[in-house]
């Protein structure tokens, strides 16, 4: 089936970026066949459905590279006992509860909502990081499962740790990362690990031991508190990044979450080994601890992508997010106005890449017809000179009103068509009490 999505202002984010005022998308099957002129593409394809995008950009799917899911239920839930005062005790006292608690359904239901929330937010591709050890075996088929039915992409692996069993989710990770092998543009695997304070040697060398053999990247917690640095120090006698290095898990297709605590050493093996970082500005500010040195890492042409950590599926937000913080933490407004955006728009796609082995984040003629259509009328010229002013000042607060990813309708007229929305946050308003027990009683 072909489709116009004409008449909109389409943003292709392609290196020659254009802005395309009146301009047409028009997508086959699940790539986009060709881009420009409305009334062109009109003659061109004059058989194709038209879907009118008057009064919205048109903009390339938005890429979350690093979620969680599993942290649904935990919203509005009130931690028992005195607030953690850090983030270890934020870790023993909420997040190593809560992936506990999370029944089968749970599962499901916990990846249903934030993958509603994807479409919602014009967020099409997601690299999740998943926990439930209670329910190890086949937990990411349950969530492989919503994907397909939501009808994005995801990375999917699970956190691998020694805090609850050793090596726990070794094989979980193994099966998965073989039943999804190469991977079909839609579902892609990773080798996960939860960070190196709660991982051993032992556990460390099977799991870079598999991922190796299939040629699949590590997706760890790097030093995002002190107590990562302090443990790998301590323990080991070399900062996380060199422990990890040592260990084989550094890589091309390797993704090193936050990188918080991390020195001068660290940053040029993390280049040297061409790893690529993902950065999660908001949840960093959430747990309060620290700051990304994004201009040290970016000064290396590490590749640096943008998540959300499970803060939100709206990665316009947290793409402001990274933009204000960097530009308090140095006191400095001239900087993150050109680096923030690029985060999302064009270093999340190479990471996506590496892990699909396609070519998202663009709209051209033969790429992933993946995008997000969004309400904007712009109150100033729209061009490709002052495109990043409209989106962090402007397109941040904008509705999305379509979402269409591997050429499917998602989203149209702001309603989610693939999922049934009402629905599924019932049941998980029904079952989110019975977690919260059975976490109480942990
Ligand atoms: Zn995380």
């Amino acid at each position: 089936m072909t489709t116009r999505f004409e008449n909109g202002i389409v943003v292709t984010l392609e290196p020659k970026n254009q802005v395309l005022w009146n301009g047409s998308v028009v997508t086959a099957g699940e790539n986009i066949v060709a881009v420009g002129d409305a009334t062109e593409m009109k003659k061109r394809f004059p058989d194709a459905e038209a879907i009118d995008c008057t009064g919205k950009i048109v903009l390339p799917g938005f890429i979350c590279a690093h979620h969680h899911f599993y942290s649904t239920m935990a919203r509005g839930m009130a931690i028992p006992g005195e607030p953690a005062s850090n983030f270890v005790e934020t870790l023993e006292r909420l997040w190593w509860k809560v992936d506990r608690a999370l029944s089968k359904e749970d599962i499901t239901l916990s990846a249903q909502i934030p993958l509603i929330e994807c479409i919602r937010t014009g967020t099409t591709a997601v690299i999740d990081h998943h926990a439930s050890p209670g329910i190890r075996d086949g937990s990411l088929d349950l969530i492989e499962y919503a994907v397909r039915q939501a009808g994005i992409r995801a990375s999917l692996c699970y956190e691998v740790s020694d805090r609850n069993v050793m090596g726990g989710g070794v094989e979980e990770n193994e099966r998965f990362i073989k039943k999804i092998g190469k991977g079909d543009g839609q579902i892609a695997a990773m080798m996960g690990l939860h960070a190196s304070f709660t991982l051993s040697d032992e556990t460390l060398e099977k799991c870079v031991g598999i991922a190796k053999d299939a040629g699949v990247g590590c997706h760890v917690h790097v030093a995002e508190d002190l107590a990562d640095r302090e443990d790998s120090v301590k323990k080991y006698g070399i900062p996380t990044v060199h422990r990890l290095d040592k260990m084989g898990v550094t890589g091309e297709r390797s993704l090193f979450i936050h990188c918080v605590h991390i020195d001068e050493s660290e940053m040029d093996l993390i280049a040297a080994t061409k790893t690529s970082v993902v950065h999660n500005p908001e949840s960093n500010m959430n747990n309060a601890v620290g700051v990304t040195p994004l201009f040290g890492l970016l000064k290396r042409n590490i590749l640096v992508g943008l998540g959300s950590d499970g803060m939100s599926s709206d990665m316009l937000s947290q793409m402001r997010c990274a933009y204000l913080l960097h530009r308090l933490a140095n006191r400095d407004p001239r900087v993150a106005f050109l680096e923030a955006p690029k985060l999302l728009l064009k270093n999340n796609a190479e990471i996506c890449e590496r892990q699909f082995g396609i070519r998202l984040g663009e709209i051209a003629e033969g790429h992933p017809a993946d995008l997000a259509i969004i309400d904007y009328q712009p109150p100033t010229l729209l061009n490709e000179a002052n495109f990043l002013g409209h989106l962090i000042f402007g397109l941040v607060d904008a509705t999305v009103d379509t979402t269409v990813c591997r050429g499917k309708i998602l989203m149209q007229g702001k309603k989610i068509l693939a999922l049934d929305e009402e629905r599924i946050a019932a049941r998980s308003r029904e079952l989110a009490p019975r977690m919260w027990q059975r976490l109480a009683a942990l």
